[in-house]
């Protein structure tokens, strides 16, 4: 046992007997840590707003490594204001943090913390929370084992490509786009530049809406197709739009 100081946000919670919680905090240096908030649930404990889910703070914990460690305190970085005031950004908030908990543990890799975290602060400034989210599921797709190819036809890599194909993931070229969709001229260019975007450099996002919801429509078809994750916070996305 140690204690450890990491900035993190806490991706999920769930209530432990009658005023505790248990919470399931992402971070860089220690992956997804999971700990226990004793008494978090008391009107006067000095954890209850920093053991809400989506707290982005620096945490003091008293650390186990593979077992459930003791949050000691917290010192929120970001209360997220602007999202939690707009049912939709939330919704996006709420679904980005079920599918950064799913992929995190499909594929423990430490880089999914600040491409969440800068998803989120994105959000938060007030970019489309449509557009920083589907930046965020084509990046992931890699860390699933099934990352588009972009850089040319996936079947001949010829460079000059006409669509993109759902079937054999990645840009096609006209000789390979078979009964593939095909999806605007527009929409190709900017799928890969979702990929390649660095999301903390993110300063202007003017896209066309027509190209916005051609990306999210064949992220959220490949996703159904390829990933096996079926997430309620989609649905309720989806419900909420
Ligand atoms: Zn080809």
């Amino acid at each position: 046992m140690e204690i450890i100081n990491v900035e993190g946000i806490v991706l999920k919670s769930v209530k432990y007997n009658e005023s505790s919680k248990i919470l399931n905090i992402l971070t860089k240096e220690y992956g997804l840590i999971g700990v226990m908030a004793k008494g978090a649930l008391k009107p006067k404990s000095t954890l209850r707003v920093v053991s809400e889910n989506f707290t982005y703070a620096n945490f003091q914990i008293s650390y186990k490594k593979d077992k459930i460690s003791t949050l000691l305190e917290g010192d929120t970085i970001d209360y997220f204001i602007n999202i939690k005031s707009d049912l939709e950004k939330y919704s996006y908030l709420n679904y980005l943090s079920e599918l950064t908990y799913n992929v995190y543990k499909e594929s423990e890799n430490n880089e999914i913390y600040d491409l969440f975290k800068n998803a989120v602060l994105k959000i938060e400034e007030g970019y489309d929370p449509k557009v920083i989210t589907n930046i965020v599921e084509i990046k992931y797709l890699d860390y699933l084992g099934i990352g588009l190819y972009l850089d040319g036809c996936v079947v001949c890599q010829k460079t000059s490509v006409s669509t993109i194909s759902l079937s054999k993931g990645g840009f096609v070229c006209a000789m390979h786009k078979g009964n593939d969709k095909e999806y605007l001229a527009n929409t190709i260019k900017m799928i890969r530049g979702y990929y390649y975007v660095d999301i903390s450099k993110i300063s202007d996002l003017k896209i066309k809406k027509e190209v916005i919801d051609e990306i999210d429509e064949f992220l959220t078809l490949y996703y159904r197709e390829y990933t096996g994750l079926y997430l309620k916070s989609k649905k309720f996305l989806k419900e909420v739009k």
